[in-house]
C-alpha cells in the first residue's frame, strides 16, 4: 500500500486566484498509486449490482473505465455541451459566476439501469448534483458516487442523497 496523499499536488491560485487546485496527474502516473486508487474507489460498490459507471468529463473518464472493470459494469459519459454525436438530454446549473451545462446521450442506458457516478474531485457538489439530475432524466437509478478526492470544507456532500464514497478527504 502507498500513501495516496503523497501523489496529490496542491497548485495555489489555479485556474484562478484563491483556488487550490488538486493536481492528480502524479497519482495517475504511478502504477501503484493508480491501481490502489481505483481499487479503493470501486470497493464499496462491488456488490451493489451496478450496471453502468458514468464518468464526468474529463478526468472522471480516466477513472471510470478502471472502476467499471473492477465492479463488472459498463461505462457511460457525461460530457460538456456539443461533444456527444447523437440525441442528448442536458442539465444547466449555476456556478459562482454564470452557468454550466452537462449532457448525456438520451439512450445512454436502459430505463432502471443502476448507475454509479465517478469523478476526480468533489468540490462544491454542483457537478455531482447536475450529473445526478441528468442520469435520472435519462432513465437511470443513481446507486451512488465515488470520488478520488473530496474537499469536505466545501460541503458538496450535502447536495447528494445517495451513497457517496471518497478515497482522499481534505
Ligand atoms: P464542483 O462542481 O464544485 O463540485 O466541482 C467539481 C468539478 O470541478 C470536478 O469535475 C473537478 O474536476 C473540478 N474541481 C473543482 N475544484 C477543484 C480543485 N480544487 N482541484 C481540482 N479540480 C477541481
Amino acid at each position: 500500500m502507498v500513501d495516496l496523499y503523497e501523489y496529490i499536488v496542491d497548485v495555489p491560485d489555479f485556474p484562478e486566484k484563491g483556488v487550490v487546485f488538486k493536481d492528480i496527474t502524479p497519482l495517475l502516473a504511478s502504477r501503484e498509486a493508480f491501481l490502489q486508487s481505483v481499487d479503493e474507489m470501486a470497493e464499496p460498490f462491488i456488490s451493489l449490482a451496478v450496471d453502468i459507471v458514468v464518468g464526468i468529463e474529463s478526468r472522471g473518464f480516466l477513472l471510470a473505465g478502471s472502476v467499471a472493470e473492477r465492479i463488472g459494469a459498463g461505462v457511460g459519459l457525461v460530457r460538456k455541451p456539443g461533444k456527444l454525436p447523437r440525441t442528448t438530454v442536458s442539465v444547466t446549473y449555476d456556478l459562482e459566476y454564470g452557468t454550466d451545462t452537462l449532457e448525456i446521450h438520451a439512450d445512454a442506458f436502459d430505463d432502471g439501469a443502476r448507475v454509479l457516478i465517478v469523478d476526480d474531485v468533489l468540490a462544491t457538489g454542483g457537478t455531482l448534483a447536475a450529473s445526478n439530475d441528468l442520469i435520472v432524466k435519462a432513465g437511470g437509478i443513481v446507486v451512488g458516487a465515488t470520488m478520488l478526492v473530496e474537499l469536505s470544507f466545501l460541503d458538496g456532500r450535502s447536495r447528494f442523497d445517495g451513497l457517496l464514497h471518497a478515497v482522499l478527504t481534505y
